[in-house]
């Protein structure tokens, strides 16, 4: 409503406009990843259209300080390290996520390399008979 909309007596009204607060857009940022009707339960007093027009021009996403671990949802983003930040993760989950990467390409290039020499051997086999 427009806040400059004069009322049927003359005088003019109210804003209507409720300004956020601080544990709104807490609650607001830290769940990113619910849709706006969704969150219409966590906000009362908010509508779908109003929560999604704050996150257009707030941004849904990029509140890492906000949002909590993707994982372990207890723990504030990794902000510091934008791959952690951009991933959602706390430290400990983002370490512990590389340490999986690293083992599982360790484990990929191991069984490659195997593949590898297993066909070689046979060609080997197969030009000497
Ligand atoms: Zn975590």
């Amino acid at each position: 409503m427009n806040p400059k909309a004069k009322a049927q007596n003359g005088a003019f009204t109210k804003p209507t406009y409720n300004y956020w607060t601080e544990d709104e857009l807490n609650i607001l940022f830290t769940h990113p990843e619910l849709s706006a009707k969704a969150m219409v339960e966590l906000l009362p007093g908010r509508t779908a259209e109003a929560i999604s027009c704050k996150r257009k021009s707030e941004g849904r996403w990029n509140h890492p300080e906000r949002v909590l671990c993707a994982v372990c949802h207890q723990r504030p983003v990794w902000a510091e390290c934008t791959k952690a930040a951009k991933m959602l993760l706390c430290k400990g989950c983002y370490l512990d996520e590389q340490e999986k990467r690293v083992a599982e390409a360790n484990r990929h290039n191991a069984l490659r390399q195997s593949e590898f020499k297993l066909r070689k051997r046979l060609e080997k086999q197969n030009k000497t008979v």
